[in-house]
């Protein structure tokens, strides 16, 4: 079967259609017959209230009973993640070019409302499968970023940052690698972006005493915790000619994506900019405030 690849992101919120009189699209308009008729709307709908019953969730965001993100809070999360915006300038941590610039960041939205109440819950709360809220959102991102930072002609990989083993551990699930995951099910990224994990954090690191007084997050800042995975990868990626796009989920300081900057740029991979979900706010950024109720 070939590999279709839409180049518009607000294609991964529609069902894939074949083209031409096929028997797939013969199946589709019959499945969508299915879908809309009465009556098993009304089984649909049973199901879900007896699901909702027996196992009762709530709305991470606004803790409206039966899904855990409801219709509303779903529409507003679409909506406050249409502009993927640059955010460099939020993040003091980020690595500088030659010419005193940061590493360029884009953002599919702010971190708050009802963005930031879905990232909590999915890291967290133990709910991967809010994973297909978020791809819409960094499809778009890494759709913006494709257009604005990467030199066109030149293959890109995503690399995503990792998380700590303890914290992987802790959830069961790597956040990020589902999101990329989902991404390319969805496929609805160019051809000639890949998707590889090339970073990892180091095994085991000795904290300074200098470092053994702070907190662990000024501690995880720190150079060399990351080093590069996949030797064999790292050195066709490289006679390629790749550049990489970082992904991440949140960005505040801008020091994990620093750190996986360095460990790639030792290993003969240059980074073009970097792709997140969410930026915390600037301490300077007066944000509007907002119900999400
Ligand atoms: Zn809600």
């Amino acid at each position: 079967m070939r590999n279709r690849v839409r180049p518009d992101p607000d294609a991964i919120y529609k069902r894939a259609v074949p083209a031409g009189d096929t028997p797939a699209r013969h199946w589709l308009r019959r499945l969508d017959a299915w879908w809309v008729n009465g009556a098993a709307y009304a089984v649909r709908s049973a199901v879900r209230g007896t699901a909702a019953l027996l196992l009762p969730v709530d709305c991470v965001c606004c803790r409206r009973p039966d899904a855990p993100v409801c219709v509303r809070c779903a529409r507003a999360l679409r909506t406050a993640c249409l502009h993927p915006r640059r955010v460099e300038h939020r993040a003091e941590a980020l690595p500088l070019n030659q010419r005193n610039e940061p590493l360029p960041v884009v953002a599919a939205g702010a971190y708050d409302h009802e963005l930031a109440a879905v990232i909590l819950a999915y890291k967290n709360h133990q709910m991967p499968g809010l994973a297909r809220i978020l791809v819409p959102p960094l499809a778009r991102a890494v759709k913006s970023a494709m257009d604005t930072l990467a030199a066109p002609g030149v293959p890109v990989v995503l690399v995503p940052v990792p998380t700590r083993l303890q914290a992987r551990n802790r959830r069961g699930y790597f956040p990020v690698g589902l999101l990329l995951g989902g991404l390319r099910r969805a496929r609805v990224l160019p051809g000639r972006i890949q998707v590889a994990r090339l970073v990892r954090y180091r095994a085991t690191r000795q904290f300074t005493s200098a470092q053994k007084g702070k907190g662990r997050r000024a501690r995880g800042a720190v150079r060399n915790s990351m080093c590069t995975t996949g030797r064999r990868s790292l050195a066709r990626l490289a006679a390629q000619g790749v550049q990489v796009l970082l992904v991440d989920d949140v960005l505040t300081t801008g020091s994990t994506l620093a750190e996986a900057q360095r460990a790639l740029a030792e290993a003969g991979l240059p980074v073009c900019g970097a792709v997140v979900l969410a930026a915390t706010p600037a301490p300077d950024e007066k944000r509007p405030v907002r119900s999400t109720r």
